[in-house]
């Protein structure tokens, strides 16, 4: 019988290692996508040896067209599994951020996941199954939040994702956005997000994103938002007018500027 395949971008840390070693745990072979080559290369070694998977390496820069489409080519001839993790934030005032930088990020976290999610769907339908997983946030739920490029591309992921879950439905192809809060990753530390006072109670760990995420999609649900405060956050925001969530969201980050 043919081996289950997974493509997971990001997966040189975080969320998307995570991914890899849970999916290799359950068998899958790895195609392994992120810039830094040397960091791809060590997890696939240490899962072909803990898992008997083999892993794939392909070092790619999704902001770059032309390595970006490297990575459409090899979705494109089949995959069971792609994992549309990679991402970050620039973090500040809108105004004050470098719009190269910005541009990098909606190219990586928005036009990256369309298009690599296109070429993944066609050979998923043919075979009459798959599963796409986009990681978003629960940054995305709310407006008003610290950086509102980064809240708006993961807006556009859950949307997305969530049309894409009721499209594919028929052909028997998952699509699910997962929306973690605050998780232990290098996100904090490149986006230089000081999160000294953030509260224990909203940190996450990988592992628990992840099997949460794995059980969700299993369950056929469209969205996922792993950890019993961010569920209940989620909720309140649905609940909420709009209005009122976009205001004091405002607040709070007026008043953790001290403006
Ligand atoms: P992370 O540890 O910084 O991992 C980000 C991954 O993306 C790395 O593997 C990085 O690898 C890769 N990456 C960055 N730029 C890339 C590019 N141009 N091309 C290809 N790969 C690139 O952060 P993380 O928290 O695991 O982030 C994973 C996802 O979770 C992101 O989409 C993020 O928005 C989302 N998220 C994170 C949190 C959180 O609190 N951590 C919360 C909600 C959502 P290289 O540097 O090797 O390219």
């Amino acid at each position: 019988m043919a081996r289950h395949v997974a493509l997971i971008t990001g997966a040189s840390s975080g969320i998307g290692a995570e991914f890899a070693r849970q999916l290799a745990a359950r068998g899958l072979d790895l195609v392994l996508v992120a810039r830094d080559e040397a960091r791809l290369s060590a997890l696939a070694a240490e899962l072909r040896e803990e898992h008997g998977v083999t892993a794939e390496v392909m070092p790619a820069d999704l902001v770059d067209d032309t390595q970006r489409r490297v990575v459409e080519q090899r979705l494109r001839a089949g995959v069971d599994f792609l994992v549309n993790n990679a991402g970050f934030g620039n973090h500040g005032d809108f105004v004050d951020l470098d719009i190269e930088a910005e541009d990098a990020e909606v190219r990586l976290n928005v036009l990256a996941v369309v298009r690599l999610t296109h070429a993944a769907l066609a050979p998923m339908i043919d075979r009459g199954k798959g599963a796409v997983v986009n990681v978003s946030s629960v940054a995305g739920l709310v407006p008003g939040l610290p950086n509102p490029t980064y809240g708006a591309s993961k807006a556009f992921v859950t949307s997305f994702s969530e049309s894409l879950h009721e499209q594919m439905r028929p052909h028997g192809v998952r699509v699910m956005a997962l929306c973690p809060g605050y998780t232990h990753t290098e996100f904090h530390a490149r986006a230089g997000i000081d999160t000294s006072s953030s509260p224990d109670l909203l940190w996450l760990d990988v592992e628990d994103v992840v099997r949460a995420a794995l059980k969700d999609l299993a369950a056929g649900r469209a969205v996922s938002v792993p950890g019993a405060v961010y569920k209940a956050i989620t909720v309140l925001t649905r609940l909420a007018p709009r209005s009122l969530a976009r205001r004091t969201a405002g607040r709070l980050r007026r008043g953790a500027m001290k403006v």
